[in-house]
């Protein structure tokens, strides 16, 4: 069995994190419960800005929040003293409500709306990751618009596959995002971004995939963008000041995945761009990572109740659980793996291999397929490791389930950060036929 962060066995032979009983949790929030492992968030963002700090590189680690982004979490975030990433104006609006500091923000997207590319002039946020021409034109009229100007950065695709799902991989050249640096595209879009004196372009930014494993591909695109910015140096006298290299940065799910520490990443990353910048003769620009799965994932532990089991003889055996697709997609949607225990008996032992099921309405909701379990029934409590990314940012009200509550947990204290959802929630945005139904 492993066991991530400060999650233990407690005296009682339960599951505990952060110094909290998670039969207690289950208890007094019910199932299915979303718990957060503060003291590991923590440990995650250290390890990334430390050693930038070490190493004397200026640097910043901007927590990519589309991972998971709520009000708590954004403090936790500013607490740390990192940037934040967003995508969309609900994640901008969540990183105002969090009274983040709106210098350290960075807006990405493939296809950002007007009302949304104004929002992001309006709080003066950090910088504008602009991804295509379209952006590239309406920034500009905004600015002349509003009489401003703001700091962009070009994403550019680099033409390098990092080695994982392929519903992921978004560092190819045929890819939804970004400028082509092969073919001409970046170069164009940086000859209009300099032409404008509404806009100032701090440098490049690419990000190669996620779920990666070793330094490879980033040493890669290393390589590839100071070869074009050699170009952009000799050709038109650009000098990039900040070099954003993505996030994507590999973690364990399950015994199978081997993940390299923070530092190793961040460590092989500035030694390459170190030596690049003697190969062409630069100065060395700012280093911008953007982990976000790296940061939440393994701090997250959803818990469940047991319900129905059903025996396909000689076949398999499914165990359903309280939740599912809605709180977990991650699993029908690229196929993740998940390892998981009984939280209220995780030293039982294991007696046979079973078929974890979330209660959608759809066949291909399985959350984990033969899992090691002891003989468990409906007074279980099911514990599934590492669910704290694109868990509960990508959860959804599919049959009408409402989301789950979210926990931090830290030094034995519990702070409940995301309510549960109620059925009055479901249907706060309809609105009834003439006739109203009574309830
Ligand atoms: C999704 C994304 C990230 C974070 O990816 P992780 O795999 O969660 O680390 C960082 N940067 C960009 C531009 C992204 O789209």
């Amino acid at each position: 069995m492993h066991f991530y962060g400060s999650a233990k066995i407690n005296n009682r032979h339960h599951l505990e994190i952060g110094g909290v009983d998670t039969v207690e949790l289950v208890e007094k929030y019910g199932t299915p419960l979303y718990v957060y492992d503060v003291a590991l968030i923590r440990e995650r963002a250290r390890g990334f800005r430390d050693t930038f700090k070490r190493l004397g590189i200026k640097a910043q680690v901007a927590y990519a929040s589309k991972a998971f982004s709520t009000i708590a979490m954004v403090q936790l975030v500013k607490e740390e003293g990192l940037s934040l990433d967003v995508v969309s104006g609900g994640e901008l609006y969540t990183a105002i409500a969090a009274q983040f500091p709106t210098e350290k923000i960075h807006f990405h997207g493939n296809n950002k709306s007007i009302e949304e590319l104004k929002m992001a002039l309006d709080y003066q946020i950090g910088c504008i990751v602009v991804d295509n021409f379209l952006e590239l034109h309406l920034l500009m009229d905004l600015c002349e618009q509003k009489d401003t100007k703001t700091q962009i950065l070009l994403r550019v695709t680099p033409g390098i596959e990092a080695h994982t799902h392929d519903y992921i991989l978004t560092g190819q050249e045929d890819s939804k995002f970004g400028f082509d640096l092969q073919n001409g595209q970046a170069e164009k879009a940086l000859r209009m971004a300099l032409e404008s004196d509404r806009l100032e372009v701090l440098g490049v930014h690419c990000h190669i995939g996620s779920q990666i494993f070793d330094t490879t591909g980033f040493v890669l695109a290393t390589k590839k963008i100071f070869e074009k910015l050699n170009e952009w140096k000799s050709g038109f006298g650009y000098i990039s000041t900040v070099l954003n290299l993505g996030g994507g940065f590999g973690i364990r799910y399950t015994q199978e995945d081997e993940p390299i520490p923070a530092s190793s990443y961040v460590e092989e990353i500035i030694s390459e761009v170190k030596n690049q910048v003697v190969k062409y003769n630069m100065e060395l620009p700012e280093i911008w990572i953007e982990p976000g799965r790296s940061l939440v994932g393994d701090a997250g532990t959803t818990l469940y109740k047991i319900g129905s089991t059903k025996e396909v003889p000689d076949v398999r055996k499914y165990v359903a659980v309280d939740g599912g697709m809605t709180d977990n997609i991650r699993p029908a949607l690229y196929q993740a793996k998940y390892e998981a225990v009984l939280a209220n008996r995780p030293l039982d032992e294991v007696e046979e291999k079973v078929s974890i099921a979330g209660k959608c309405c759809e066949s291909g909701d399985m959350l984990i397929w033969d899992l090691p379990l002891p003989k468990a029934d409906n007074n279980d409590v099911l514990a599934v490791f590492c669910t704290g990314a694109y868990g509960y940012s990508m959860s959804n009200n599919y049959n009408r389930i409402p989301r789950p509550p979210v926990v931090f947990v830290e030094n034995g204290i519990t702070q409940l950060v995301v309510k549960r959802e109620s059925f009055d929630d479901l249907i706060r945005l309809d609105v009834a036929l003439k006739e109203q139904v009574k309830l």
